[in-house]
């Protein structure tokens, strides 16, 4: 068997970068900037007040001093005169400063009679002026890789750049394998339960940028799983859940390799998710998921959410672990690498102590992976032990 980063590897060998396409800024959030996006122009683009009051010189701003206002600066409507000596412009936050004003003193700093003001408060020597391109300057770039967040749309729109080049989305082909499966909302038989899998995974890889197909449930015969791989061609992704042991009617395996699958690896040592496979299959990368909704899970995690980023051009590096002190003793590790169910509350970490990989209620009641390495020691409360936030 093969460790978890030894598999992580294989997988990043079965996949290739995504090629760029154009898209409007109101659909960049979420996507992967593909190539640098540079601004148009100076933000600001000219001198601007920062406040609401009175643009003068700089010079002769003290207490008491007074000034004539001989016009007003708006936002979006620029007073064109020129301020001398003895003189103010009314202006207002975002509003170009006139010639000659260097100072904005703030109205309540200010009192004022028809045209005329004086300083009432004391000024200070801040400005209130927001210099040209005091945010950022005309050809200033935002780098690519970068995963695009609202914040970084904000800034692409003030850059004036209203589309951006991004990864495409890989396609994923999700199929659940099992004569026991039925849907969500169906009426299940006697023997049969809810595929939930492919609904955590969707959910999941759609959020790190896949566009993800959930295809009709494989039923464990030769021909239902033909149907299934047949229906996912032309994906970037094929993932199949369950199916992948050894048991009689664990057939994933032995059809995917007769359609041409060239397998890489199978099994790896950790728990949850030893009976992970993986190989090529035509252009695209399969993965076989063990059934088991925590595993499946889990593993979408540890190796599928991995490959979705590499493939989105953000590279291979893992989201570094946290540490934490542990609430309680935690016992000796076995000899796999184990992702342990837990929780992380007021600081202290709660390793659940039933991490049946069966269990999506312990699973959705867990924020955190403890990591453990094989044969991981024993620990004692208040030990420290590091976690994948989930
Ligand atoms: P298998 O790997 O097919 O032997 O499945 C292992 C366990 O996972 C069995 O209890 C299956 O019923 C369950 N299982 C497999 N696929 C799914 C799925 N898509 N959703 C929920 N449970 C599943
Ligand atoms: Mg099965």
């Amino acid at each position: 068997m093969i460790t978890v980063t030894e598999a992580r590897n294989h997988l990043f060998s079965l996949i290739s970068p995504q090629p760029q396409e154009e898209v409007p800024l109101i659909h960049a959030a979420g996507r992967v900037l593909a190539q640098d996006a540079v601004a148009r122009r100076d933000q600001p683009p000219f001198a601007a007040s920062a406040m609401d009051g009175y643009a003068v010189k700089s010079a002769e701003v003290e207490r008491h001093a007074m000034f004539k206002v001989i016009g007003e600066s708006a936002a979006g409507h620029r007073f064109e005169g020129q301020v001398g000596a003895g003189q103010a412009a009314r202006i207002f936050t975002g509003a170009p400063m006139p010639e000659g004003a260097d100072f904005v003193v703030i109205q309540e700093d200010v009192d004022r009679k028809g045209d005329l003001i004086s300083i009432t408060g004391s000024p200070g020597n801040k400005g209130n002026v927001r210099p040209v391109g005091g945010d950022f300057r005309s050809g200033s770039r935002l780098s690519a890789p970068r995963l695009l967040r609202p914040e970084d749309v904000a800034l692409l729109a003030s850059m004036n750049v209203p589309r951006v080049q991004v990864a495409r989305r890989p396609v994923v082909a999700l199929i659940s394998t099992g004569d026991e499966l039925v849907m969500p909302g169906e009426d299940p038989g006697p023997d049969q339960i809810i595929a939930s899998n492919t609904f955590g995974l969707k959910a999941l890889l759609e959020g790190a940028g896949a566009d993800v197909q959930m295809l009709p449930i494989a039923r464990d015969t030769v021909s239902s799983l033909e149907t299934a791989f047949g229906l996912a061609e032309g994906a970037d992704l094929i993932i199949t859940i369950g199916g992948a042991s050894v048991g009689d009617h664990d057939l994933v395996g032995p059809v995917a390799e007769s359609l041409g699958m060239q397998r890489a690896f199978y099994k790896v040592l950790m728990r949850p998710g030893k009976p992970l496979m993986a190989g090529k299959m035509g252009d695209a990368a399969m993965v076989g998921l063990p059934g088991n909704p925590v595993s499946a899970m889990i593993c979408g995690v540890i190796f599928i959410l991995p490959m979705i980023r590499a493939m989105l051009g953000l590279g291979t590096d893992m989201p570094p672990l946290l540490s934490a002190p542990l609430a309680a003793d935690l016992a000796a590790n076995g000899g796999r690498e184990h992702y342990m169910r837990a929780s992380l509350e007021g600081g202290e970490m709660t390793v659940f102590t039933n991490q049946d990989s069966s269990l999506l209620s312990v699973l959705s009641g867990a924020n955190a992976l403890v990591v453990r390495a094989p044969d991981d020691p024993a620990h004692k409360a208040g030990e420290q032990v590091v976690f994948l936030p989930l």
